[in-house]
């Protein structure tokens, strides 16, 4: 897949324990809040980072340290120099570092209006008060952006979330970023719905890029943490690694662990989610009770071909409305059977989400629909079950 192969290899060359012995094949979980010195020397050593090696779990720790090492190589895979990541307790807590990070009172950020609620919910409840301000506009609008960059020097940074959640529009990433640079903005991406596989932000010049790995990463379901990863080696070792000292986000050993045992199936995953999803839209799309389909893969997707052009397949995230609106979409929600009505996606099973009273319970329901997402629209995130069962029970609950 790329010139330096990611495999199996899970100790992490920051963990010096192992540099000398002969490591297991699995990645140990070291479940331990502190390590210990030889000595009052190395002690000094370690803390002021002559010598490498651990010192307290908040600050670092083997098991968490290979899995942040083994993203930031999935997301800087085949480019020159290094890439770091940092793994932290949640997708928001990834966020929250990249924003109380970068930012200052007084900046603000460039943003979309279609982003993950939580990310909405905390510029508005927590940076705004320190002085973050949020500015929405559409991103692909570079008259528009022209305008506001020009006009507004106080903004820092664009933020964006593409394919975005629930309607999949997208963002041309390698115009933003050359669009950015000229007016010094950094650029962040949250690479969720895509993951590394698909899509790899970095490549095409944005400068960091985070993930809720608790979704397709993980890809189970069985664990919280986000990571944030960039080529920016200074930022991140020595502003975004204190701060997350600081901040006490850091990811459990544990949560490491099921996060790395997960990904070793990354690719066979995504490869079934593009492909299931495919057959999932076609069918939605030949059901006279289904009235729209938003699916990358589909031609009449709006971004379809820019899909194509900046990503290595579709992915597994589909929504649609029934004719019939609410009613009908409460109706089908209640009826099924196989696939689980559950506020996540990324799992290996099929899940359904009703944005309207779920994830996109909170937004004003004007707002809503200025944004695509009507009352009766679902969500699916298509899992990677044999997708007989998956169209059996969509269509059952679709009624005849
Ligand atoms: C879930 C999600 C988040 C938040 O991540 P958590 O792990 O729940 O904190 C952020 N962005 C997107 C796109 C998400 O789907």
């Amino acid at each position: 897949m790329s010139e330096q192969p990611i495999g199996p290899a899970s100790i992490s060359a920051r963990d010096p324990q192992w540099s000398a012995g002969n490591p297991p094949h699995q990645l140990p979980i070291y479940a331990a809040s502190s390590f210990t010195f030889e000595s009052i020397e190395q002690g000094m050593a370690i803390f002021d980072g002559e010598t490498p090696g651990n010192i307290y779990s908040r600050f670092g720790n083997p098991t968490i340290d290979a899995v942040a090492d083994k993203i930031a190589r999935l997301e800087g895979r085949g480019l020159p120099g290094e890439t770091y990541g940092l793994l932290t307790s949640s997708g928001m807590a990834a966020i929250s570092l990249m924003g109380l990070g970068l930012l200052s009172p007084g900046d603000s950020v460039l943003t979309q209006a279609d982003l993950y609620g939580g990310t909405v919910a905390l510029f508005r409840d927590v940076f705004q008060p320190l002085g973050i301000k949020m500015i929405i506009h559409d991103l692909r609008d570079e008259d528009g952006l022209t305008r506001l960059l020009e006009e507004d020097s106080s903004i820092k940074m664009i933020y964006t979330e593409t394919p975005s959640n629930p309607i999949l529009r997208c963002v041309d990433l390698e115009k933003l970023a050359a669009f950015a640079k000229m007016y010094d903005c950094i650029t962040v991406v949250d690479n969720t719905f895509a993951t590394p596989l698909l899509q790899q932000p970095l490549a095409l010049g944005i400068d960091f890029v985070l993930h809720s790995t608790t979704k397709y990463l993980n890809g189970h379901g069985t664990g919280t943490a986000g990571v944030l990863v960039s080529q920016h080696l200074e930022l991140m070792k020595e502003r975004l690694l204190p701060k997350l000292r600081l901040l006490g986000g850091t990811a459990s050993p544990w949560e490491a662990w099921l996060l790395h045992n997960g990904m070793k199936t990354l690719a066979l995953r995504m490869e079934r989610h593009c492909q299931n999803a495919q057959m999932v839209a076609e069918m939605l799309v030949a059901n006279d009770k289904v009235e729209v389909v938003h699916y990358l893969g589909l031609p009449d997707h709006p971004d379809h071909e820019l899909a194509k052009s900046q990503m290595q397949g579709p992915g597994g995230m589909i929504s649609f409305e029934l004719t019939g609106g609410l009613e009908a979409g409460k109706d089908f929600l209640n009826r099924l059977k196989f696939c689980t009505l559950t506020p996540t996606l990324g799992d290996v099973d099929t899940l359904i989400l009703h944005p309207a009273t779920m994830s996109h319970r909170a937004i004003d329901p004007e707002v809503r629909r200025a944004h695509g997402i009507s009352d009766g629209l679902i969500r699916i995130s298509v899992g990677i079950e044999d997708v007989a069962d998956i169209l059996h029970d969509l269509e059952q609950a679709i009624g005849g």
